[in-house]
């Protein structure tokens, strides 16, 4: 799927389509703004508020001097519009303190533009140094998701846990979730811990310049879009999948430069090929990206042990292999990023995908697990779980399942595999070491398992 509208986009932004869409009450359906090199970060200003005592001032003013954002403290006069609210919330120790929330967003949530962003900025509420604090810190979570469904044509809302000495780690997160690239995560809670080193890019344009990733299934459908931000980006991709899906594989590979390594990731040799490919051609990889992934639906009662099997073994335990073998190997670089696709279907569950659900959900395991392990390494293990993103997965649903996916989340439309490549390169920036045990939905705020 190209970056072009979808048809019922395409059909509402005629005057009849216009007309029937406001008549009947359908949703409507903004074209979303997405990343372009040398796109500025914001296309308009941005209002920086912050509730008293609040400890991010200084790092916020030095982030947008730097990503040239317009920023104001105060909203110039007139009701023009906001690309972006951003706002520090740190200071906010009571639930009485909840009303600075209403005091700054009241008079601006209407003046958010199109594509616009809000971004509230907190402390985990594990950290906080009274009970008080963290009520209101948990608070932040229910108002800004709120927020987010509020927002219309594009709009999104996220929050931001940034833990006390961590401030120095925001940069990368707060780009990324300003910019066009976090298009389709709306309604999301980041995390930036004080353990991860804090690097920050020479050059933000191509912040990974001079590393080696590797990417799973990377013949086709998201994989292959990460394969491609991630060369973008400056790294030279070491691209992975099947020997029947050789062609395609070359030809993603060829097309960015990278380099590609046909390998079942389920074989029993598959964790020592890959290790020593990327050891011995590379000297090792910055990046891993557990990509490749296989639906076999069923009712479970109906399920044929070698569907339940095929699942587990593509999605879950051949991940859990490779990733030992590379770090018992030191084939993951000091300050690595591994990255892992979940899928909404492991939070909230589907019918027909109980082998699906437990390795999506196995794969948070993995994070989980992993997290404090790799924190000593100074490196980092995260998760996106996609929502409905328009592959040739998704396309080859049933045109009701499909519109329903499509249209149910804050956005009404489905993701494309960019969003969840741009989500992926945020993880994989050498500026985001704080990011670490995260899981982050691209699913445009989906109503399913919110
Ligand atoms: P896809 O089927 O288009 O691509 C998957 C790729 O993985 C293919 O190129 C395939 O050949 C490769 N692959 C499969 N088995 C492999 C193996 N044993 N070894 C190496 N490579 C193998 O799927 P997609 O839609 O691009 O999905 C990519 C990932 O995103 C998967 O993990 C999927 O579960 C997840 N996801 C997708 C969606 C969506 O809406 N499309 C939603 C949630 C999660």
């Amino acid at each position: 799927m190209s970056r072009t509208a979808d048809r019922y986009q395409q059909l509402t932004a005629t005057p009849p389509g216009r007309f029937l869409q406001s008549k009947l009450g359908l949703p409507e359906s903004t074209p979303l703004r997405r990343y372009e090199p040398g796109q500025p970060l914001l296309e308009g200003p941005a209002l920086v508020g912050a509730a008293p005592k609040g400890r991010l001032g200084r790092t916020l003013d030095a982030i947008v001097k730097r990503a040239k954002v317009d920023a104001h403290k105060q909203a110039p006069e007139g009701d023009g519009r906001f690309a972006a609210l951003v706002f520090d919330a740190t200071g906010i120790t009571s639930s009485e303190g909840l009303r600075e929330l209403y005091e700054f967003f009241h008079p601006t949530i209407r003046r958010v533009a199109s594509c616009g962003r809000i971004v509230v900025l907190g402390t985990p509420p594990e950290h906080a140094g009274s009970i008080g604090e963290q009520v209101a810190q948990r608070a932040l979570e229910g108002f800004t998701r709120s927020a987010g469904k509020e927002l219309s044509k594009g709009a999104t809302a996220n929050l931001v846990y940034v833990e006390s000495g961590a401030e120095d780690r925001l940069e990368s997160t707060l780009r990324f979730l300003l910019s066009a690239k976090s298009a389709y995560v709306d309604g999301q809670v980041a995390r930036i811990g004080a353990a991860g080193t804090s690097g920050t890019p020479a050059d933000w344009e191509r912040p990974l310049a001079g590393s080696v990733a590797a990417v799973t299934g990377a013949a086709r459908g998201i994989g292959a879009a990460i394969a491609r931000t991630l060369a973008r980006d400056g790294a030279h991709v070491v691209c992975i999948d099947i020997q029947a899906a050789g062609e395609s594989l070359a030809d993603v590979a060829n097309e960015i430069g990278g380099s590609a390594l046909a390998l079942d990731v389920t074989a029993a040799e598959a964790p020592e090929a890959f290790s020593s490919y990327l050891a011995d051609r590379h000297g090792g990889a910055q990046v891993i990206v557990h990509n490749a992934g296989i639906t076999r639906d069923k009712t479970l009662g109906r399920m044929k042990p070698e569907l339940w099997d095929a699942v587990l073994g593509v999605n879950l335990s051949s991940q859990e292999r490779i990733t030992a073998r590379l770090l018992d190997d030191g084939v993951l670089g000091d300050n690595g990023r591994i990255v892992t696709v979940s899928s909404i279907g492991g939070i909230a569950g589907n019918r027909g995908q109980t082998n699906y659900g437990a390795s999506k959900a196995g794969v948070i395991g993995l994070v989980d697990a992993y997290a404090p392990v790799l924190a000593e390494r100074g490196a980092t293990i995260n998760a996106v779980a996609p929502g409905f993103i328009e592959t040739q997965m998704t396309a080859a649903m049933p045109i009701m399942v499909r519109e329903a996916g499509r249209r149910m989340n804050s956005l009404s439309q489905g993701g494309l595999p960019i969003d969840v490549a741009e989500t992926i390169a945020w993880f994989a920036n050498p500026g985001s070491g704080g990011v670490n045990g995260n899981v982050v939905r691209v699913c445009g705020q989906s109503l399913i398992g919110a």
